[in-house]
């Protein structure tokens, strides 16, 4: 692990009841296109995928199992979403718009692009994989 990539970052919620302090390996963001993100978020989900997070708050933060494996995490005085995160794991997707300084971020990679609605395109140059690809990625090797 390179100390120097590490971007310690802090982050609050709209009300400012949640507080967020999360160390990030690398600065770029992943956007979700699937159904469930763009529900939760009213647009596809934006985030930093994080190692070590700290709260500050935590009575104040909701979280709603939305998988058998994840959940995702808001804030219960004002409705920010905060994080997805894979239960029993220290990797927290921290929402990108909750960061004080987010000049650092760079978008490198747009998952369930074959769930994006018609509706709006990023021009970033990323990195692209259907829904297909992400689940392939993610689950056990077939026996
Ligand atoms: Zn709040
Ligand atoms: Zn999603």
């Amino acid at each position: 692990m390179n100390k120097e990539q590490e971007q310690s970052l802090n982050g609050k919620c709209l009300c400012g009841a949640v507080k967020i302090v999360a160390t990030a390996k690398k600065p770029g963001v992943i956007a979700c296109h699937c159904d469930m993100c763009r529900r939760w978020s009213a647009g596809p989900f934006m985030a930093l995928s994080c190692q070590t997070v700290t709260f500050e708050g935590e009575e104040n933060i909701g979280r709603i199992r939305s998988s058998d494996w994840a959940e995702r995490g808001f804030c219960t005085k004002c409705g920010s979403n905060l994080f997805y995160h894979i239960v029993e794991s220290d990797d927290y997707q921290i929402a990108a718009g909750l960061f004080d300084d987010q000049s650092m971020l760079r978008m490198s990679l747009q998952v369930f692009t074959d769930d994006k609605p018609e509706f709006y395109e990023f021009a970033n140059e990323t990195k692209k994989m259907t829904g297909a690809e992400v689940i392939a990625l993610f689950a056990p090797p077939q026996t």
